[in-house]
Protein backbone atom coordinates (compact mmCIF):
# COMPACT_ATOMS: atom_id res chain seq x y z
CA UNK A 1 0.00 0.00 0.00
CA UNK A 2 1.74 3.09 -1.21
CA UNK A 3 1.56 5.96 1.24
CA UNK A 4 0.79 9.42 0.84
CA UNK A 5 1.44 12.69 2.72
CA UNK A 6 -0.65 15.75 2.15
CA UNK A 7 0.42 19.42 3.22
CA UNK A 8 -2.04 22.18 3.14
CA UNK A 9 -1.80 25.34 2.99
CA UNK A 10 -3.79 28.59 2.68
CA UNK A 11 -7.63 28.93 2.96
CA UNK A 12 -10.47 26.50 4.24
CA UNK A 13 -11.46 25.91 0.62
CA UNK A 14 -7.66 24.21 0.19
CA UNK A 15 -8.22 22.24 3.16
CA UNK A 16 -11.74 21.33 2.24
CA UNK A 17 -9.53 20.44 -0.69
CA UNK A 18 -7.47 17.92 0.75
CA UNK A 19 -9.88 16.58 2.63
CA UNK A 20 -11.87 15.18 -0.48
CA UNK A 21 -8.37 14.21 -2.34
CA UNK A 22 -7.77 12.10 0.53
CA UNK A 23 -10.81 10.68 1.01
CA UNK A 24 -10.33 9.50 -3.07
CA UNK A 25 -7.11 8.69 -2.22
CA UNK A 26 -7.70 6.14 0.58
CA UNK A 27 -11.01 5.10 -1.23
CA UNK A 28 -8.46 4.04 -4.12
CA UNK A 29 -6.20 2.02 -1.52
CA UNK A 30 -3.53 4.44 -0.67
CA UNK A 31 -2.70 5.52 3.04
CA UNK A 32 -2.88 8.54 4.32
CA UNK A 33 0.15 9.18 6.31
CA UNK A 34 0.87 12.16 8.93
CA UNK A 35 4.85 11.83 8.58
CA UNK A 36 6.32 13.14 5.45
CA UNK A 37 9.69 10.89 6.05
CA UNK A 38 8.19 7.53 5.12
CA UNK A 39 5.53 8.94 2.46
CA UNK A 40 6.65 7.80 -1.43
CA UNK A 41 4.09 10.35 -2.12
CA UNK A 42 4.00 13.87 -1.23
CA UNK A 43 1.10 16.00 -2.28
CA UNK A 44 1.48 19.69 -1.84
CA UNK A 45 -1.95 22.24 -1.58
CA UNK A 46 -0.87 25.27 -2.55
CA UNK A 47 -1.89 28.87 -2.14
CA UNK A 48 -0.29 32.06 -4.10
CA UNK A 49 -2.58 34.88 -2.05
CA UNK A 50 0.70 36.18 -0.17
CA UNK A 51 4.26 35.93 -1.29
CA UNK A 52 4.94 34.07 1.80
CA UNK A 53 3.12 30.94 1.13
CA UNK A 54 4.29 30.80 -2.39
CA UNK A 55 7.40 30.64 -1.03
CA UNK A 56 6.77 27.51 1.52
CA UNK A 57 5.96 25.24 -2.07
CA UNK A 58 10.01 26.23 -3.03
CA UNK A 59 11.17 25.60 0.42
CA UNK A 60 9.14 22.39 1.22
CA UNK A 61 10.18 20.63 -2.51
CA UNK A 62 13.47 21.81 -1.63
CA UNK A 63 13.58 20.02 1.52
CA UNK A 64 12.34 16.57 0.74
CA UNK A 65 15.27 16.67 -2.56
CA UNK A 66 17.68 17.21 -0.12
CA UNK A 67 16.92 15.05 2.79
CA UNK A 68 15.12 11.74 1.28
CA UNK A 69 17.45 9.29 -0.07
CA UNK A 70 14.96 7.73 -2.03
CA UNK A 71 12.95 10.70 -3.86
CA UNK A 72 9.30 10.58 -3.49
CA UNK A 73 6.71 11.12 -6.38
CA UNK A 74 5.90 14.75 -5.82
CA UNK A 75 3.27 16.42 -6.85
CA UNK A 76 1.21 20.18 -6.45
CA UNK A 77 -2.15 21.18 -6.24
CA UNK A 78 -4.16 24.27 -5.40
CA UNK A 79 -3.45 27.39 -6.57
CA UNK A 80 0.43 27.83 -7.42
CA UNK A 81 -0.28 24.47 -9.88
CA UNK A 82 -3.41 26.37 -11.45
CA UNK A 83 -1.85 29.65 -11.91
CA UNK A 84 1.61 28.19 -12.87
CA UNK A 85 0.77 24.79 -14.78
CA UNK A 86 4.18 23.25 -16.67
CA UNK A 87 6.17 25.93 -15.94
CA UNK A 88 6.10 24.31 -12.40
CA UNK A 89 8.35 21.68 -13.98
CA UNK A 90 11.14 24.39 -15.22
CA UNK A 91 11.13 26.31 -11.98
CA UNK A 92 11.70 23.33 -9.12
CA UNK A 93 13.36 20.39 -9.76
CA UNK A 94 11.48 17.48 -8.61
CA UNK A 95 8.25 17.77 -9.11
CA UNK A 96 6.30 15.16 -10.93
CA UNK A 97 3.00 15.80 -11.07
CA UNK A 98 0.63 19.00 -11.35
CA UNK A 99 -2.57 19.48 -10.48
CA UNK A 100 -5.03 22.56 -10.99
CA UNK A 101 -8.00 23.38 -8.75
CA UNK A 102 -10.72 22.42 -10.92
CA UNK A 103 -9.28 18.94 -11.72
CA UNK A 104 -8.65 18.12 -7.87
CA UNK A 105 -10.78 14.78 -8.38
CA UNK A 106 -7.91 13.67 -10.84
CA UNK A 107 -5.27 13.16 -8.79
CA UNK A 108 -5.38 9.32 -8.30
CA UNK A 109 -5.55 9.20 -12.31
CA UNK A 110 -2.31 11.78 -11.85
CA UNK A 111 -0.20 9.48 -9.53
CA UNK A 112 -1.44 6.48 -11.69
CA UNK A 113 0.22 7.82 -14.36
CA UNK A 114 3.20 8.87 -13.08
CA UNK A 115 3.80 5.28 -11.83
CA UNK A 116 3.43 4.36 -15.51
CA UNK A 117 6.23 6.34 -16.33
CA UNK A 118 5.00 9.18 -17.53
CA UNK A 119 6.52 12.13 -16.60
CA UNK A 120 5.74 15.37 -15.89
CA UNK A 121 2.56 14.62 -15.71
CA UNK A 122 -0.47 18.10 -15.93
CA UNK A 123 -3.92 18.69 -15.16
CA UNK A 124 -5.51 21.63 -15.37
CA UNK A 125 -8.81 20.80 -17.00
CA UNK A 126 -12.07 21.42 -15.61
CA UNK A 127 -14.36 19.77 -12.54
CA UNK A 128 -16.22 16.57 -13.59
CA UNK A 129 -20.21 17.03 -13.94
CA UNK A 130 -20.13 14.09 -11.06
CA UNK A 131 -17.52 15.29 -9.08
CA UNK A 132 -17.94 14.14 -5.78
CA UNK A 133 -18.14 16.64 -3.18
CA UNK A 134 -18.31 14.18 -0.08
CA UNK A 135 -15.57 13.73 2.49
CA UNK A 136 -14.96 10.99 4.56
CA UNK A 137 -15.34 11.60 7.76
CA UNK A 138 -11.96 9.77 8.55
CA UNK A 139 -10.32 12.67 6.71
CA UNK A 140 -11.80 15.68 8.09
CA UNK A 141 -9.75 17.78 9.80
CA UNK A 142 -12.02 17.30 12.87
CA UNK A 143 -14.68 15.38 14.02
CA UNK A 144 -16.81 17.65 14.64
CA UNK A 145 -16.70 20.73 12.23
CA UNK A 146 -16.92 20.31 8.52
CA UNK A 147 -15.86 22.60 5.84
CA UNK A 148 -19.19 22.68 3.25
CA UNK A 149 -18.14 24.35 0.41
CA UNK A 150 -21.38 26.02 -1.78
CA UNK A 151 -19.33 28.17 -4.36
CA UNK A 152 -15.77 28.10 -6.09
CA UNK A 153 -14.04 30.93 -7.74
CA UNK A 154 -15.01 34.67 -8.20
CA UNK A 155 -16.15 37.16 -10.00
CA UNK A 156 -15.41 40.28 -8.39
CA UNK A 157 -11.46 41.29 -9.51
CA UNK A 158 -10.76 43.36 -6.98
CA UNK A 159 -7.56 44.90 -8.37
CA UNK A 160 -5.32 43.02 -5.92
CA UNK A 161 -6.68 39.62 -5.38
CA UNK A 162 -5.66 36.37 -7.78
CA UNK A 163 -8.26 34.21 -6.59
CA UNK A 164 -10.77 34.80 -9.75
CA UNK A 165 -7.58 33.87 -11.88
CA UNK A 166 -6.53 30.72 -9.80
CA UNK A 167 -10.03 29.88 -9.13
CA UNK A 168 -11.89 30.84 -11.87
CA UNK A 169 -15.23 32.11 -12.25
CA UNK A 170 -17.82 31.90 -9.42
CA UNK A 171 -19.87 28.13 -9.70
CA UNK A 172 -22.60 27.93 -7.10
CA UNK A 173 -23.39 23.82 -5.78
CA UNK A 174 -26.73 22.82 -5.97
CA UNK A 175 -29.02 23.58 -2.78
CA UNK A 176 -30.35 20.12 -2.72
CA UNK A 177 -26.49 19.05 -3.36
CA UNK A 178 -25.39 20.99 -0.19
CA UNK A 179 -28.90 20.25 2.17
CA UNK A 180 -28.33 16.04 1.82
CA UNK A 181 -24.28 17.05 2.08
CA UNK A 182 -24.98 18.69 5.99
CA UNK A 183 -27.48 15.70 6.37
CA UNK A 184 -25.17 13.02 6.11
CA UNK A 185 -22.14 15.10 8.40
CA UNK A 186 -24.94 15.49 10.89
CA UNK A 187 -25.81 11.14 10.52
CA UNK A 188 -21.73 11.40 10.92
CA UNK A 189 -21.47 13.26 14.27
CA UNK A 190 -20.36 16.40 13.06
CA UNK A 191 -22.21 19.44 15.58
CA UNK A 192 -20.95 21.99 13.09
CA UNK A 193 -20.40 22.96 9.61
CA UNK A 194 -18.64 26.07 8.12
CA UNK A 195 -20.72 26.71 4.75
CA UNK A 196 -17.59 28.18 2.32
CA UNK A 197 -16.37 29.80 -1.02
CA UNK A 198 -14.79 32.91 -1.06
CA UNK A 199 -18.06 34.50 -1.19
CA UNK A 200 -20.81 32.74 0.00
CA UNK A 201 -23.09 35.56 -0.18
CA UNK A 202 -22.92 35.32 -3.50
CA UNK A 203 -24.33 31.92 -3.61
CA UNK A 204 -26.46 31.67 -7.22
CA UNK A 205 -26.90 27.96 -7.87
CA UNK A 206 -28.20 27.72 -11.59
CA UNK A 207 -31.12 25.16 -11.45
CA UNK A 208 -32.35 23.95 -8.24
CA UNK A 209 -36.38 23.40 -8.01
CA UNK A 210 -36.12 22.89 -4.39
CA UNK A 211 -35.01 26.66 -3.58
CA UNK A 212 -38.79 27.93 -4.05
CA UNK A 213 -39.66 25.93 -1.06
CA UNK A 214 -38.00 28.03 1.09
CA UNK A 215 -38.67 31.79 1.66
CA UNK A 216 -35.92 34.24 1.67
CA UNK A 217 -35.36 37.39 -0.22
CA UNK A 218 -31.95 35.90 -1.81
CA UNK A 219 -30.41 32.93 -2.94
CA UNK A 220 -28.17 32.94 0.37
CA UNK A 221 -30.40 33.68 2.91
CA UNK A 222 -32.86 31.12 1.54
CA UNK A 223 -29.94 28.27 1.62
CA UNK A 224 -29.04 29.49 5.13
CA UNK A 225 -32.49 28.81 5.52
CA UNK A 226 -32.83 25.07 4.28
CA UNK A 227 -29.49 24.41 6.01
CA UNK A 228 -31.11 25.70 9.09
CA UNK A 229 -34.07 23.23 8.73
CA UNK A 230 -31.65 20.28 8.59
CA UNK A 231 -31.37 20.39 12.76
CA UNK A 232 -27.82 20.64 12.65
CA UNK A 233 -26.49 22.23 15.67
CA UNK A 234 -24.34 24.89 14.36
CA UNK A 235 -23.93 26.74 11.11
CA UNK A 236 -21.16 29.31 10.49
CA UNK A 237 -20.22 30.68 6.96
CA UNK A 238 -17.40 32.28 5.53
CA UNK A 239 -16.54 34.29 3.59
CA UNK A 240 -19.03 37.28 2.86
CA UNK A 241 -18.80 40.05 0.27
CA UNK A 242 -19.77 43.63 1.53
CA UNK A 243 -21.66 44.39 -1.83
CA UNK A 244 -23.77 41.22 -2.08
CA UNK A 245 -24.46 41.39 1.83
CA UNK A 246 -28.07 41.46 1.93
CA UNK A 247 -30.13 42.38 5.46
CA UNK A 248 -31.87 39.37 4.66
CA UNK A 249 -29.05 37.42 5.67
CA UNK A 250 -29.32 38.97 9.21
CA UNK A 251 -33.09 38.09 9.59
CA UNK A 252 -32.57 34.18 8.83
CA UNK A 253 -29.88 34.67 11.86
CA UNK A 254 -32.31 36.06 14.09
CA UNK A 255 -34.40 32.99 12.62
CA UNK A 256 -32.75 30.51 13.18
CA UNK A 257 -30.88 29.56 16.31
CA UNK A 258 -28.51 26.83 15.10
CA UNK A 259 -27.04 29.82 12.56
CA UNK A 260 -24.64 31.05 14.70
CA UNK A 261 -23.87 34.75 15.89
CA UNK A 262 -20.78 35.52 13.95
CA UNK A 263 -19.82 37.27 10.33
CA UNK A 264 -16.38 37.47 8.53
CA UNK A 265 -16.74 40.94 6.29
CA UNK A 266 -14.06 42.24 4.86
CA UNK A 267 -13.81 45.66 4.69
CA UNK A 268 -10.13 46.43 3.28
CA UNK A 269 -10.21 50.00 3.18
CA UNK A 270 -11.78 52.78 5.43
CA UNK A 271 -11.23 55.27 2.67
CA UNK A 272 -13.69 55.30 -0.77
CA UNK A 273 -10.54 56.25 -3.28
CA UNK A 274 -8.80 53.21 -1.80
CA UNK A 275 -11.60 50.65 -2.26
CA UNK A 276 -12.54 52.04 -5.25
CA UNK A 277 -8.88 51.94 -7.12
CA UNK A 278 -8.46 48.16 -4.69
CA UNK A 279 -12.49 47.83 -6.98
CA UNK A 280 -14.00 46.40 -3.80
CA UNK A 281 -17.99 47.38 -5.33
CA UNK A 282 -18.72 49.71 -1.98
CA UNK A 283 -17.94 52.73 -0.56
CA UNK A 284 -16.92 52.87 3.14
CA UNK A 285 -20.89 54.20 3.92
CA UNK A 286 -22.59 51.54 1.81
CA UNK A 287 -20.24 49.22 4.80
CA UNK A 288 -21.24 51.14 7.42
CA UNK A 289 -25.20 50.97 6.77
CA UNK A 290 -24.79 46.95 7.06
CA UNK A 291 -22.78 46.88 10.37
CA UNK A 292 -25.31 48.99 11.58
CA UNK A 293 -27.97 46.88 10.93
CA UNK A 294 -25.90 43.98 12.16
CA UNK A 295 -25.48 45.89 15.38
CA UNK A 296 -29.46 46.33 15.50
CA UNK A 297 -29.96 42.86 15.25
CA UNK A 298 -31.42 40.94 18.22
CA UNK A 299 -28.62 38.94 18.18
CA UNK A 300 -25.42 40.00 19.75
CA UNK A 301 -23.59 38.99 16.06
CA UNK A 302 -19.80 39.19 16.54
CA UNK A 303 -17.93 40.79 13.27
CA UNK A 304 -14.86 40.52 12.12
CA UNK A 305 -12.89 41.87 9.06
CA UNK A 306 -9.92 41.75 6.79
CA UNK A 307 -7.85 44.89 6.10
CA UNK A 308 -4.83 45.69 3.41
CA UNK A 309 -2.56 48.69 4.50
CA UNK A 310 -0.26 50.42 2.39
CA UNK A 311 -2.29 49.81 -1.11
CA UNK A 312 -0.84 51.23 -4.16
CA UNK A 313 -1.82 55.29 -3.88
CA UNK A 314 -2.66 54.98 -0.25
CA UNK A 315 -2.17 58.33 1.19
CA UNK A 316 -1.85 59.26 5.14
CA UNK A 317 -5.97 61.13 5.09
CA UNK A 318 -6.85 57.30 3.12
CA UNK A 319 -5.11 55.82 6.44
CA UNK A 320 -6.52 57.73 8.90
CA UNK A 321 -10.42 57.29 7.26
CA UNK A 322 -9.45 53.38 7.43
CA UNK A 323 -8.56 53.94 11.46
CA UNK A 324 -11.75 55.75 11.80
CA UNK A 325 -13.59 53.19 10.29
CA UNK A 326 -11.63 50.31 12.74
CA UNK A 327 -12.99 52.61 15.20
CA UNK A 328 -16.77 52.80 14.01
CA UNK A 329 -17.28 49.45 13.51
CA UNK A 330 -15.70 47.65 16.68
CA UNK A 331 -14.63 44.25 15.14
CA UNK A 332 -13.89 41.39 17.35
CA UNK A 333 -11.24 40.60 15.54
CA UNK A 334 -9.56 41.60 12.48
CA UNK A 335 -7.02 40.25 9.84
CA UNK A 336 -4.62 43.43 9.06
CA UNK A 337 -1.90 42.55 5.89
CA UNK A 338 0.43 44.64 4.83
CA UNK A 339 0.17 44.87 0.84
CA UNK A 340 2.53 43.17 -1.65
CA UNK A 341 2.02 43.21 -5.11
CA UNK A 342 0.86 40.05 -6.66
CA UNK A 343 1.97 39.35 -10.52
CA UNK A 344 -0.92 38.66 -12.38
CA UNK A 345 -3.48 41.14 -10.82
CA UNK A 346 -4.19 44.49 -11.85
CA UNK A 347 -2.06 46.17 -8.89
CA UNK A 348 0.58 44.59 -9.76
CA UNK A 349 0.49 47.30 -13.10
CA UNK A 350 0.50 49.99 -9.98
CA UNK A 351 2.94 52.07 -8.54
CA UNK A 352 3.76 50.37 -5.37
CA UNK A 353 4.49 53.79 -3.86
CA UNK A 354 4.01 53.09 -0.04
CA UNK A 355 7.05 52.25 1.35
CA UNK A 356 8.08 48.97 3.00
CA UNK A 357 8.50 51.20 5.91
CA UNK A 358 5.46 53.31 6.03
CA UNK A 359 3.48 49.82 5.58
CA UNK A 360 5.27 48.75 8.40
CA UNK A 361 4.44 51.84 10.43
CA UNK A 362 0.90 51.41 9.52
CA UNK A 363 0.17 48.04 10.15
CA UNK A 364 1.70 48.52 14.02
CA UNK A 365 -0.88 51.80 14.18
CA UNK A 366 -3.59 50.19 12.61
CA UNK A 367 -2.98 47.26 14.89
CA UNK A 368 -2.80 49.16 17.63
CA UNK A 369 -6.02 50.75 17.32
CA UNK A 370 -7.91 47.54 16.57
CA UNK A 371 -6.36 46.02 19.61
CA UNK A 372 -7.69 48.86 21.80
CA UNK A 373 -11.18 48.48 20.20
CA UNK A 374 -11.17 44.62 20.03
CA UNK A 375 -9.97 44.86 24.18
CA UNK A 376 -13.02 47.14 24.97
CA UNK A 377 -16.04 45.11 22.68
CA UNK A 378 -14.79 41.91 24.24
CA UNK A 379 -15.25 42.87 27.37
CA UNK A 380 -19.19 42.43 26.88
CA UNK A 381 -18.07 38.80 27.15
CA UNK A 382 -16.66 38.99 30.78
CA UNK A 383 -19.34 36.88 33.01
CA UNK A 384 -21.33 35.78 30.24
CA UNK A 385 -22.66 32.40 29.59
CA UNK A 386 -21.47 31.00 26.01
CA UNK A 387 -21.98 27.77 24.25
CA UNK A 388 -18.77 26.35 23.71
CA UNK A 389 -18.19 23.25 21.10
CA UNK A 390 -15.42 20.98 22.77
CA UNK A 391 -13.00 20.20 20.32
CA UNK A 392 -10.08 18.68 22.08
CA UNK A 393 -7.52 19.11 24.65
CA UNK A 394 -5.60 22.53 24.87
CA UNK A 395 -2.19 22.41 23.47
CA UNK A 396 -1.02 24.56 26.43
CA UNK A 397 -2.41 22.59 29.35
CA UNK A 398 -3.87 19.00 29.54
CA UNK A 399 -6.56 20.64 32.11
CA UNK A 400 -8.00 22.37 29.59
CA UNK A 401 -10.51 21.70 27.21
CA UNK A 402 -10.37 24.23 23.78
CA UNK A 403 -13.39 25.05 21.39
CA UNK A 404 -15.25 27.91 19.85
CA UNK A 405 -18.02 29.64 20.81
CA UNK A 406 -21.29 30.49 18.12
CA UNK A 407 -19.72 33.84 18.03
CA UNK A 408 -16.42 31.69 16.62
CA UNK A 409 -14.37 33.27 19.92
CA UNK A 410 -11.49 30.41 20.77
CA UNK A 411 -12.48 29.22 23.85
CA UNK A 412 -10.69 27.60 26.98
CA UNK A 413 -11.87 25.91 29.71
CA UNK A 414 -10.91 23.22 32.59
CA UNK A 415 -12.90 20.25 32.07
CA UNK A 416 -12.62 16.32 31.85
CA UNK A 417 -11.80 15.00 28.12
CA UNK A 418 -15.58 13.41 28.11
CA UNK A 419 -16.90 16.73 27.00
CA UNK A 420 -14.98 16.72 23.98
CA UNK A 421 -17.49 16.89 20.77
CA UNK A 422 -20.03 18.26 23.01
CA UNK A 423 -21.63 21.77 23.25
CA UNK A 424 -20.71 22.97 26.51
CA UNK A 425 -22.26 26.41 28.56
CA UNK A 426 -18.99 27.94 29.84
CA UNK A 427 -19.03 31.22 31.98
CA UNK A 428 -16.29 33.68 30.66
CA UNK A 429 -14.05 34.68 33.71
CA UNK A 430 -11.37 36.10 31.34
CA UNK A 431 -10.68 38.07 28.18
CA UNK A 432 -7.46 37.32 26.66
CA UNK A 433 -5.87 38.69 23.39
CA UNK A 434 -6.51 36.45 21.39
CA UNK A 435 -9.12 33.91 23.24
CA UNK A 436 -11.42 33.84 26.25
CA UNK A 437 -11.11 31.90 29.29
CA UNK A 438 -13.98 30.29 31.22
CA UNK A 439 -15.44 27.30 33.34
CA UNK A 440 -18.32 25.18 32.80
CA UNK A 441 -21.27 26.36 34.36
S1 LIG B 1 -13.91 39.15 -3.66
FE1 LIG B 1 -12.02 40.19 -4.22
S2 LIG B 1 -10.61 39.62 -2.55
FE2 LIG B 1 -12.31 38.16 -2.46
S3 LIG B 1 -11.63 36.40 -3.69
FE3 LIG B 1 -12.80 37.75 -5.06
S4 LIG B 1 -11.28 39.06 -6.02
FE4 LIG B 1 -10.31 38.12 -4.23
Amino acid sequence: MKKVYLETFGCQMNVSDSERVATSLAASGFEITSIQDSADIVLINTCSVREKAEQKLYNTVGEIRNSRLVKPVVGVMGCVAQLEGETLFKKIAGIDFVVGTRAVGRVVHAIEKVYDGVEQVSDLGERENDYDWSVNDAQRHSPYVAFVPIIEGCNKFCTYCIVPFSRGREVSLPASTIVRHVLELRRQGAKEIHLIGQNVNSYRPKTDSGMELFHGATPFSRLLRAVAATGIERIKFNTSFPRDFHPDIIDAINENENLCNWVHLPVQSGSDRVLKRMKRGHTIDSYFKKIDKLKDSARDVALTTDIIVGFPGETEADFEDTKRAVEYCGFDMAYIFKYSPRPGTPAFEMEDDVTLGEKKLRFIELERVQKESQNKRLQRYLGKKVEVLAERVSSRSADDITGHSTCHKLVNFQGSKDLIGKLVDVRIREIKSNSLFGEVC
